[in-house]
């Protein structure tokens, strides 16, 4: 009896025993599936979501170093083509009307700053092509220029026509020491951008060895820039506002300006008729660039990150 009323309860142990490792398998299977899936989601998370973030800064950090080249370096490099009068006329990027103005011959403790702070006021940033020597005169002037948003420049160090075009070495000799004197005032390498003095497409006595420096300044991947409209202020040794602002108007005559100014000492009106033609240009549609933000290519740079390629 024992054994019949045993078995069936052995039985119904043996299978109440199948059932519960059945379920106990069923369950860590269960368990083992979650996990999987769980393991899986989050590799897929960390594969999309976290590299969706490497990626973003990945953009971000493209984009700033872009943005930097584009805004320094958004030319032909000088090695290939190193007009900057030419660049800027045949830039392929926007059909906007730009002027970049440039002082020549400083940096000047008298008039500079008084040309500063009309630049300041209409928040104009210019180019200033600088003398090696006027850096070392007045290097605070130059730091100053920097501080504030302008590009300073190579004009050559003492701008003595006979001693400068004397030779191909006496010349970059001058434009190299040029060049270290603004590195040494901003700490930065210096765009490389120099101005010939008298300018290189001006016929006369230095015009043959001009030619023959530019191929020179190519080498050594300079540009360099004359210009395309002037405030006359080179021309006699003191001119009224008045006939500044109407040397300005007569020759701002195509899209794409690069101004010709002086900031020495004895251009004492230059500052004084600066308000009134960068309110003419404005009222003409013109931006105002330094000569290092140079378009030259279509970048397609709109609010969408993805769209400047260079
Ligand atoms: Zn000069």
């Amino acid at each position: 009896m024992n054994n019949y009323k045993q078995h069936p309860r052995r039985r119904y142990r043996i299978k109440k025993g199948k059932k519960v490792r059945a379920i106990t398998t069923l369950a860590i299977a269960v368990v083992c599936v979650v996990a999987l899936v769980a393991l899986l989601l989050t590799a897929v998370v960390k594969i999309f979501g976290g590299g969706a973030d490497e990626q973003q800064l990945a953009n971000n950090e493209n984009q700033t170093v872009e943005a930097s080249k584009a805004k320094e370096y958004n030319l032909p490099p000088a090695s290939e083509k190193n007009d900057l009068l030419e660049i800027v006329r045949t830039k392929n990027g926007s059909d906007k009307k730009i002027c970049y103005i440039t002082f020549d011959d400083g940096p000047t403790n008298d008039v500079t700053p008084q040309v500063l702070e009309v630049l300041k006021k209409y928040n104009v940033k210019a180019t200033f092509f600088c003398l090696g020597k006027m850096l070392d005169a007045n290097p605070e002037i130059a730091k100053r220029e920097y501080d504030e948003g302008h590009l300073v420049a190579n004009h050559t160090y003492y701008h003595n026509y006979g001693d400068l075009y004397a030779s191909a070495d006496s010349f970059m000799k001058e434009v190299n020491m040029t060049q270290d004197k603004i590195k040494e005032i901003t700490g930065e390498e210096p765009f490389k951008l120099m101005r010939f003095p008298g300018g290189s497409h001006n016929a006369g006595s230095y015009a043959a060895v001009k030619q023959e420096y530019k191929k020179v300044l190519k080498e050594k991947g300079f540009y360099y820039a004359d210009w395309n409209c002037l405030n006359g202020d080179a021309e006699a040794t003191s001119r009224s506002t008045e006939e500044l602002i109407n040397s300005v108007k007569k020759t701002a005559l195509e899209d794409n300006l690069i101004i010709l100014m002086h900031d020495a000492s004895t251009k004492t009106t230059t500052p004084q008729a600066l308000g009134s033609i960068i309110e003419y240009l404005k009222s003409k549609g013109y931006e105002f660039r330094r000569l290092d933000e140079i378009d030259y290519y279509d970048t397609g740079a709109t609010d969408d990150n993805n769209s400047m390629i260079l």
